[in-house]
C-alpha cells in the first residue's frame, strides 16, 4: 500500500493583489494503512490540502511523496491524479443523477476500459460491501441520504484505491445516521488497510474514524497526536474548543489551586510558573454531579443546579459555584436534576486543563496532572 510525506508543502491563492496562504509549510508522514483525521475551522485550507494531495492542485512550493516517489514538487503535478490510486469523496457526493446506483458504482472502471463482466463481479462485490445490493437500478434521486453517500463511497472504493481521500464526508447527513455512516466507513478502513485522510470541522468524525489526527488553523498544523491524546490535552483553547464542548473559566491561583468563586481545584504536580491567574478547561463530560465522592474524581465545592436540558441521550446541566451565580459551567449527566437545588461539583482529576490567560497550556506537554 502507500505512506504519505509531505515536506514543506504551501499553496498560495493571488486573490487580486491580496495572497491567502492556504497551506502553510506543512512537513507530515502519514504511514501506510493510518486513518489521518484532519480538523480545523472552516476556511483554514483542510480541503486546499486534501486537494494538493490529490494532485488536483500544484504546491507553490514544497513536495509530495507517495511512498518514495515525488508526485508533486513546486509548480508541477509529476504525476496526475488518475495515476496516483487515490480515491476521493467530496461533502456532496456528486453523483450523475441521471445514472443508475449500478452506473454511478461503475463509472470509474467504464472510464478504465475494464471488460463489462468484471465491471459487474466488481460492482456487485463493493455493492454488498456497502450495503446497496437491493439498489443497484435506483437513480440517486430514488435513495436515502445514506444511500446516496454510500454510493459515494462505492464509486470511489471499485478501483481498489491505495489512498483514500475524505473531505467533511458525512457533513450532508441526518444526525441520526452519521453514527452508522461512520463506522461503516472505519470498518471498511481497517479491512482494507487503505491509508486515509479524512478532513472534517466535526471532531465525532475525526475521533469515530482516524488513528493519528492533526488540528489545522491557518494552513499549518498545531497538534498532531492521536485523537485522545489531542482531545485531553489540547495545546491552547482554540483547540480545545474545536476537539468538543468544554467550560472555560478563569480562576485565580492560590498556593496550587485553582480557585473559582467557592470552588477550589487542586492542581498538584504542575509547575506554576508564576501564574496568578488561569483558564481552567473542563469538559460536561468529564464532571459528576453528587454528593457522595468518587474514585478518581475531586470534589471541587458546591453548586446550584440552574438548568437543565435534554439532548442527544444526555442530560446538560448548568451550574453555578453557591457563591458566584454569575458563572455558569455546562456538566453532562446521565440523570436529570431538579432545577435550584443544590449538590457537589466532582471533576476527574485527571483530566483537568490548565491554560494561561492566553489560552496557551502550559501544562499539557509537560505534566501530567496527578492527583
Ligand atoms: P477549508 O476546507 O478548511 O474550509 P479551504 O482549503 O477551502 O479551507 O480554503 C482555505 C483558504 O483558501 C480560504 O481562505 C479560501 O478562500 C482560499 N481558497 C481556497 N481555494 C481557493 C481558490 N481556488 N482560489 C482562491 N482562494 C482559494
Ligand atoms: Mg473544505
Amino acid at each position: 500500500m502507500t505512506s504519505i510525506k509531505v515536506e514543506n508543502l504551501s499553496k498560495i491563492f493571488k486573490k487580486g493583489k491580496t495572497e491567502v496562504k492556504a497551506v502553510d509549510n506543512i512537513s507530515i508522514r502519514v504511514n501506510d494503512g493510518i486513518a489521518f483525521g484532519i480538523l480545523g475551522p472552516s476556511g483554514h485550507g483542510k480541503t486546499t490540502f486534501l486537494r494538493l494531495i490529490a494532485g488536483l492542485e500544484e504546491p507553490s512550493n514544497g513536495y509530495i511523496y507517495f511512498d518514495d516517489e515525488i508526485v508533486s514538487e513546486p509548480h508541477r503535478v509529476v504525476v496526475d491524479p488518475d495515476k496516483r490510486g487515490i480515491a476521493m469523496v467530496f461533502q456532496n457526493w456528486a453523483l450523475y443523477p441521471n445514472m443508475t446506483v449500478f452506473d454511478n458504482i461503475a463509472f470509474p472502471l467504464k472510464m478504465a476500459k475494464m471488460p463489462k463482466n468484471k465491471i459487474e463481479n466488481k460492482v456487485k462485490e463493493v455493492a454488498e460491501e456497502l450495503g446497496l445490493a437491493s439498489v443497484l437500478n435506483r437513480y440517486p434521486k430514488e435513495l436515502s441520504g445514506g444511500q446516496m453517500q454510500r454510493t459515494a463511497i462505492a464509486r470511489a472504493l471499485v478501483k481498489d484505491p491505495k489512498v483514500l481521500l475524505l473531505d467533511e464526508p458525512f457533513s450532508n447527513l441526518d444526525a441520526q445516521i452519521r453514527e452508522s455512516a461512520r463506522a461503516l466507513v472505519s470498518k471498511i478502513q481497517k479491512e482494507r488497510k487503505l491509508t486515509t485522510l479524512i478532513v472534517s470541522h466535526d471532531p465525532a468524525d475525526i475521533f469515530a474514524i482516524a488513528n493519528q489526527a492533526g488540528v489545522i488553523i491557518h494552513g499549518k498544523f498545531v497538534q498532531i497526536g492521536a485523537p485522545v491524546e489531542i482531545y485531553d490535552k489540547p495545546y491552547n483553547t482554540l483547540i480545545a474548543r474545536l476537539t468538543g464542548d468544554i467550560n472555560l473559566i478563569r480562576a485565580k491561583i492560590i498556593e496550587n489551586n485553582a480557585i473559582i468563586s467557592n470552588l477550589k481545584i487542586p492542581l498538584k504536580n504542575i509547575e506554576l510558573k508564576d501564574q496568578t491567574e488561569v483558564l481552567v478547561g473542563l469538559r460536561p463530560d468529564d464532571m459528576v454531579l453528587s454528593d457522595s465522592n468518587l474514585d478518581r474524581y475531586v470534589n471541587v465545592g458546591k453548586v446550584k443546579i440552574k438548568l437543565v436540558s435534554y439532548g442527544a441521550g444526555i442530560f446538560k446541566i448548568i451550574v453555578s459555584p453557591i457563591d458566584d451565580e454569575n458563572i455558569d459551567i455546562i456538566v453532562d449527566s446521565e440523570e436529570p436534576l431538579e432545577v435550584g437545588t443544590y449538590t457537589h461539583l466532582l471533576v476527574k482529576i485527571n483530566k483537568i486543563k490548565i491554560f494561561d490567560i492566553n489560552g496557551d497550556s502550559v501544562f499539557a506537554k509537560k505534566s501530567e496532572i496527578i492527583k
